[in-house]
């Protein structure tokens, strides 16, 4: 693959699979611009990478509208940046609620606003959504209603430019070996006296593969996404979980 020309933009590039995407599309010869709010921890992949680091909040428009701004053209943008919060859905406050839309979704949107305006003619729009984005789990109401705007924003902007040389997907990943995945371990751990080994258990039984994703798969279908082969690839979300969902 070679990227050489391009500059890819990915959001939330300072840890786990923003990380691992940073590496990936610097290796393919893509110019790197990772962003997050906190420039120390990017600030290590960028050392690591070549990166170039933009702090900035996907949640705050004003910050987004900043981050495409500094970066300058994006032919390639990633909206990665994610959290996830757990609860019985009885005792979800509506922060809660804000705070897992606002993040996954509204961080996704203003991501792909800002990031399609100045995109020149050719283009690649992806979303790190979830396999949470296509069927339910327990426990994660909010973050499960966010994936699946995700996936519904993905489907609508993708019919919108298909005329256009660019195109829109996600990809929807089941658990990944990723600080993420760690503290949802740890909040299993606490809540039901498990062990390291049963929590993560718990987790990886909802694959039929019984494993956790590494963040290089993803890294490979995302710049799979941007070669001219993938070019009618447009509107998917694409599950990679290991036969689930
Ligand atoms: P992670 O916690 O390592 O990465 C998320 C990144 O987003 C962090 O660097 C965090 O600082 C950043 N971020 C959070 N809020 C932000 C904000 N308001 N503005 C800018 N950056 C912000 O976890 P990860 O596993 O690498 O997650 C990356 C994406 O993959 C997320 O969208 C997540 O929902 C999705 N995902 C993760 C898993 C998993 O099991 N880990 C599974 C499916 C999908």
């Amino acid at each position: 693959m070679n990227l050489a020309g391009k500059r890819a933009l990915i959001t939330g590039g300072g840890s786990g699979i923003g990380a691992d995407l940073a590496r990936g599309f610097a290796a393919a010869g893509a110019e790197v611009v990772i962003a997050g709010r906190r420039l120390d921890v990017l600030g290590v992949v960028a050392r690591k990478t070549g990166a170039r680091a933009i702090q900035a909040d996907v949640t705050d428009e004003a910050s987004v509208m900043r981050l495409f701004a500094e970066a300058g053209p994006c032919e390639i943008v990633i909206a990665n940046a994610g959290a996830a919060d757990s609860a019985p859905f009885g005792k979800t406050s509506l922060a809660q609620w804000h705070a897992m839309l606002g993040v996954n979704l509204t961080g996704t949107f203003l991501t792909f606003r800002e990031g399609l305006k100045q995109m020149p003619g050719w283009g690649r729009i992806i979303a790190i959504a979830s396999i949470a984005g296509l069927r339910g789990y327990p426990y994660v109401a909010p973050y499960v209603a966010a994936k699946h705007g995700v996936v519904g924003l993905t489907k609508a902007l993708a019919l919108e430019v298909a005329k256009r040389e660019i195109t829109v997907n996600a990809i929807c990943p089941g658990y990944v070996a990723t600080e993420m995945t760690e503290r949802s371990v740890a909040n299993i751990r606490a809540k039901t006296g498990m062990d390291e080994a049963e929590a993560l258990a718990a987790l990886t039984k909802t694959s039929p593969q019984n494993r956790l994703i590494e963040p290089s798969e993803i890294t490979s279908l995302a710049v799979w996404l941007c070669s001219e082969d993938a070019r009618g690839m447009n509107g998917q979300a694409l599950s990679l979980a290991g036969g689930e969902g």
